[in-house]
């Protein structure tokens, strides 16, 4: 995995989390996140797939994002996912 750092990983990050990635089901688990506060399980290994592996983007941005997006926050859970995904 080709890991991208600087503005354009800020870029990517900025695209990633307001869902216009371009990825049609990226972007839609990304603006249910958004608009909801929720993300089915399956759309959470999605996104933070993508995040990780097509972006090439360090695992713990996405994290942080989730961690202040998601009305079901849970520390363990969410670390725990995350790292899984990653
Ligand atoms: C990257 C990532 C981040 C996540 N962050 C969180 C988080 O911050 N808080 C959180 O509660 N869950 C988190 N999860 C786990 C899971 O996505 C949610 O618990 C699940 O989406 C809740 O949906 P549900 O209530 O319909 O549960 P169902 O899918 O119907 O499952 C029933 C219960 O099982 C538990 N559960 C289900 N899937 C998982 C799982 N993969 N890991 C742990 N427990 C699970 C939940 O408590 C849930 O209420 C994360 C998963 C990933 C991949």
């Amino acid at each position: 995995i080709q890991r991208e750092s600087g503005e354009h990983a800020e870029t990517l990050y900025a695209a990633w989390c307001e869902g216009r990635t371009g990825y049609p089901i990226v972007d839609a688990a990304m603006a249910q996140l958004n608009q909801t506060g929720y993300m089915h399980n399956r759309l959470r290994m999605v996104a933070g797939s993508f995040l990780v592996k097509h972006l090439g983007l360090d695992w713990r941005w996405g994290e942080r994002y989730f961690a202040t997006h998601l009305n079901d926050f849970d520390l363990s859970a969410n670390n725990g996912g995350w790292q899984w995904v990653a």
